[in-house]
């Protein structure tokens, strides 16, 4: 099967720090794909490659296998990539459906119609939307009174408008609950394989990778040090050395 994602030998340095060496990797339709790694192990900043935010110093970047490698996070997301979390992208006075619309719209390439528009744009879409997130009870309430855990659902409605085929989600549960963190990727998960969607997602509770994840890499000081299943990867010497901490499977420090 090709890849949604694939990365290719990218490096990036920031002055003299080499936040990543050569690492390589893909993501399939469908798949959960976890990034773990220590802090400072170099995760954000692939996941800003993948995203465009960073042009990668050497190595390439594919999506469905076209090279993307440097263009804009505006034309990546064009491309179908969806990227949550990162930026709080609900506007805390619209309704919770009208932010979906927003998106909707946006995606329908008329992004810069006026605010008064959205409200009437695909509403029964929007809906729909919302019911497969948990929101559907919540649509007419005003973004402001959700709770945190509801609105990272809707940042997830918002990102699944613009139909993506690939997910960026870099460390999606912060701050959230323990109960929290695994309900919401429970539902990301079953979104993916529904929708044969690859995501790819970095996560410090390590009960949620191992419960979600089809495949992990791990990255160590910039370098790929491991990949696989869950379980081939929490039986890596190499991993339990580095990131586990010799055989906890949790933490992440
Ligand atoms: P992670 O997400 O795994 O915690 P990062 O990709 O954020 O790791 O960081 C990897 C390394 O690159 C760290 O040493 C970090 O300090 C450095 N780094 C990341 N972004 C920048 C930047 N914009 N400028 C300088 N150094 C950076
Ligand atoms: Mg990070």
């Amino acid at each position: 099967m090709s890849a949604v994602l694939a990365v290719e030998g990218i490096s990036k340095s920031f002055g003299g720090v080499q936040a990543v060496r050569n690492v390589s990797f893909a993501v399939a339709p469908g798949e959960m794909l976890a990034m773990i790694g220590p802090n400072g192990a170099g995760k954000s900043t692939t996941f800003n490659m993948a995203g465009g935010q960073l042009r990668p110093d050497r190595g390439r970047v594919l999506l469905g296998g076209r090279d993307i490698t440097g263009i804009a996070p505006r034309d990546v997301w064009r491309l179908g990539v969806g990227r949550t979390f990162q930026i709080t992208a609900t506007f805390a006075s619209m309704t919770v459906a009208e932010n979906v619309q927003m998106a909707l719209l946006s995606h329908a390439g008329r992004a810069f119609d006026p605010l008064g528009s959205a409200r009437g744009f695909a509403p029964d879409r929007a809906l729909a939307l919302l019911g497969q997130v948990g929101l559907g009870e919540q649509a007419a309430r005003s973004c402001g009174e959700l709770a945190y855990g509801d609105v990272k659902r809707l940042e997830l409605a918002v990102a699944l408008a613009n139909e993506p085929r690939l997910l960026l989600m870099d460390e999606p549960t912060a701050g959230m609950a323990p109960r929290e963190r695994i309900a919401l990727m429970a539902l990301v998960a079953s979104i993916a394989r529904e929708r044969r969607l690859a995501v790819l997602f970095t996560e410090h509770d390590m009960d949620v990778v191992f419960a979600h994840a089809d495949r992990l890499v791990v990255l160590d000081r910039g370098v790929l040090i491991a990949g696989g299943r869950p379980a081939e990867v929490r039986a890596d010497p190499k991993v339990r050395a580095v990131y586990l901490g010799g055989g906890a499977t949790s933490g992440g420090h």
